[in-house]
């Protein structure tokens, strides 16, 4: 509470703030404070509003408040954090602006986590202890079957460049005794700088791409790094980073995966040794990203690495960021405040003054057009990095053969076969979880559908359950068709459980892993897994896409594809985007050291441009067949796109609602004088979820100004509709129609 509180009226001298609060309604709110208690622009303070308490940020003072002097209310407290830097706050005010959300909800994005109170501590001395590579294989084999560890394991792999002395002895005093225990195993270890540094000799690509990163310094650039898998993106980066700290900036990298970071975080620990590194990601316990966030507003952690939510983190001296992986879908987010994390840490550098790095092998679309247009400097990494390491070869395979199983092909099997016989590892990737993705009787035309949504339900194991992966609905397996009495059903399709149970069956006596959303849940599970295949724990490894993603298994020779062609029947134009930078991703896991890597892909249709691209190792090709079709259809990066969702609980208000919609886009198009072409609402994909019923209104145009003057006239009366009982909400540069 702020002491000496008095009324407005009691005399006393009192400064108005205006605060932005978490509230859809957009508006901030004037509270007023004592003078002199050092409120400013960015400022974190605790309010009331109406009965409820929250934590707002300071968007201006003033000396007096439009609003009756007797109706202001005071703020509650001021914490005692840094204020959010000038461009955080300006940032999320332009993210409000662009993507027409609430200022209040863009501002809580860049707010860290209070909850659970402010933790008092001394500024963290040198780091103290850190996981060994020994320790994360012998702590990662262990943990699947000791709960106990995970949480304190996970610690140490968010933690890469060690655990400091403080925040030690902060645990509870059992996982000290295990720190101890651990040490002595010789698992984790306290980290000398020296001892630990990761030199490699960056090859002349490498060196090349460093320096052009290099000479950007001091101003704003946008570079995309666009590497092979394997060519070596992490140690540019690390490299880059190492210079632009060794100047006394800060450095943000960004990542798309909460998976991801342990493992990157490691590798650039050991490449910027005495560096303090902080994590951000939302798998973090409250008062550990509180921690990190600290240490990067203090300027004490030199290197960020988070997932999106991280390019709001406060960073006094940043002086490069990097984008891993930017053409990753998951750097947009989809709910809540829809903004896509690579295009604002873009605004961001821009406004600092800095330099940004967009790595990928697989650009995306819009990064392509943007390099070809010399708006950014594109710098190649044509090889992968380790010289004994050879391209994959790429096979493709029918689905259906007569010695198929389960849905895995016979040369399939036979490939999976040889790597055992060799002791090498394989990698079977199909992008389903669950068991099968429907359940069918054979008798008549019934399949098992979620009551609350218009979708399949998916038959999952352990336990026996039918799925809605839209909903979260779940029921028991009916035992006969309840449509007909039929007591054969059929689970149809191929999931990863499916998968994992048909290879088991095949391979008895294979070490076989499946990592997907259902065993990864838990904090550290995931590690666990990566641990021990790490390890050579594993011989076959089963999962979706999470398993795509930067990891470097040298046993790894094989890479199966399954269900691809899922992909080419989807009605989202992104569809065949994806399924490119995904299959370039997986085969970029086999073969990644000395031993030659194989790809076997199953498919109905070899011919298809994704796949000749892919046998042909030429993501340039596919994206420029690609952006033609994209230009011909007016679709983004050649066309930019706004999209009006909107659902209730029935059709015909979500009808009524976009037809009113329709209609206001019309006259609002028509008075702004704005190129833009409105579209008739449609039922979005999924046409109901959750009970709700779904529809969608594309709007488009070929230049963003005209879009934007578009949507200033369109969303006043948008919102002057008394939707009440219909939700909706715009998305701007929407990643999927
Ligand atoms: P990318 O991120 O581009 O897919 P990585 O950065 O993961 O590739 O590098 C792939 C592998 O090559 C890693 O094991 C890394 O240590 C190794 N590597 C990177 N640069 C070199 C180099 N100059 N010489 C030898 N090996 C290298
Ligand atoms: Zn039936
Ligand atoms: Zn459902």
């Amino acid at each position: 509470m702020l002491r000496g509180r008095r009324s407005p009226d009691g005399g006393e001298v009192v400064t108005y703030a205006r605060v932005a609060v978490p509230v859809a309604t957009g508006q901030a709110f004037d509270y007023w404070a004592p003078d002199g208690v050092g409120i400013e622009r960015g400022s974190l303070v605790r309010v009331r509003l109406a009965n409820r308490r929250c934590v707002g940020v300071v968007v201006g003072t003033h000396a007096t408040s439009d609003v009756g002097r007797e109706r202001v209310q005071p703020v509650d407290d001021v914490l005692a954090l840094p204020p959010l830097p000038e461009d955080v706050v300006a940032l999320a005010e332009f993210v409000a602006g662009y993507y027409r959300e609430p200022v209040g909800l863009a501002l809580a994005q860049a707010v860290p986590p209070v909850r659970s109170g402010v933790r008092r501590r001394a500024a963290a001395p040198a780091s103290a202890l850190r996981l060994t590579d020994a320790g994360r294989a012998a702590l990662g084999a262990r943990i699947a079957r000791a709960p106990a560890i995970r949480a304190l394991y996970a610690h140490l792999c968010d933690t890469p460049a060690g655990i400091d002395r403080d925040s030690i002895a902060a645990l509870p005093a059992q996982d000290q005794r295990r720190l101890s225990a651990w040490r002595t195993e010789g698992w984790v270890e306290e980290p000398s700088p020296a001892a630990g540094a990761h030199r490699v000799d960056l090859n002349d690509a490498q060196r090349a791409a460093l320096d052009a990163i290099d000479a950007a310094a001091g101003r704003f650039s946008v570079t995309l790094l666009q590497g092979v898998t394997g060519s070596g993106k992490t140690d540019v980066y690390a490299a880059a980073a190492a210079r632009a700290i060794a100047r006394g900036g800060q450095v943000l990298l960004l990542v798309p995966e909460i998976n991801l970071t342990p493992q990157l975080g490691a590798r650039f620990a050991a490449a910027l040794p005495g560096v303090r590194i902080a994590t951000l990601h939302s798998g973090l316990p409250d008062g550990e990203r509180l921690d990190h966030w600290i240490a990067a507003a203090r300027g004490d952690a030199a290197l960020v690495v988070g997932t999106r939510l991280a390019v709001y983190a406060p960073l006094p001296r940043l002086a490069l960021a990097i984008v891993d992986e930017e053409h990753d879908a998951s750097y947009k987010q989809q709910d809540g405040v829809r903004y896509h994390a690579r295009d604002v840490a873009i605004v961001r550098a821009r406004s600092r003054g800095v330099p940004i790095v967009l790595g990928s092998a697989t650009p995306s679309l819009e990064t392509v057009l943007h390099a070809e247009g010399g708006r950014y400097v594109r710098l190649l990494l044509p090889q992968r990095a380790d010289p004994r390491a050879r391209p994959p070869a790429i096979r493709f395979v029918p689905e259906d053969d007569p010695a198929a199983r389960d849905g895995v092909s016979g040369p399939l099997l036979d490939a999976i076969r040889a790597r055992l016989a060799r002791g090498e590892q394989s990698l079977v990737f199909v992008n389903r979880r669950g068991y099968a993705p429907s359940l069918k009787c054979t008798a008549c035309a019934w399949e098992a559908g979620c009551t609350r949504c218009s979708a399949r339900l998916v038959v999952h194991r352990d336990p026996a359950r039918l799925r809605c992966h839209h909903c979260g609905h779940a029921e028991r397996i009916p035992r006969a068709c309840p449509s007909c009495g039929n007591v054969d059903l059929h689970a149809r399709g191929l999931g990863t459980q499916r998968l994992e149970a048909a290879l088991g069956a095949a391979f008895p006596d294979a070490r076989i892993a499946r990592i997907d959303r259902d065993t990864t849940r838990t904090r550290g599970a995931f590690e666990a897994v990566r641990a021990q295949v790490a390890a050579d724990g594993i011989d076959i490894l089963v999962g979706t896409q999470m398993l795509a993603k930067g990891h470097d298994f040298p046993r790894l020779t094989l890479v199966g594809v399954i269900g691809a062609d899922n992909a080419l029947y989807s009605a989202d134009f992104r569809a065949t985007e994806r399924l490119a930078a995904l299959l370039f991703q997986v085969a970029g896991r086999a073969g990644r050291a000395a031993l030659p890597g194989e790809v076997v892909v199953q498919t109905a249709f070899p011919a298809h441009a994704v796949y000749r691209a892919l046998a042909a190792d030429d993501y340039d090709a596919l994206a420029a067949d690609l952006l033609e079709e994209r230009r011909i259809a007016a679709l983004p990066p050649h066309a930019h796109l706004a999209l009006l969702a909107a659902e209730a609980v029935s059709r015909e208000e979500v009808d009524r609602f976009l037809a009113a919609a329709e209609r206001d886009a019309h006259a609002a198009r028509d008075r702004a004088r704005a190129d833009v072409e409105v579209h008739s609402p449609v039922p979005s994909l999924l046409a109901r979820r959750a009970g709700h019923e779904r529809a969608q209104l594309v709007v488009q145009a070929s230049r963003r100004p005209e879009l934007a003057r578009f949507l200033d006239a369109w969303l006043p009366a948008l919102a002057a509709h008394p939707g009440r009982r219909v939700r909706w909400g715009l998305d701007v540069d929407p990643i999927s129609l």
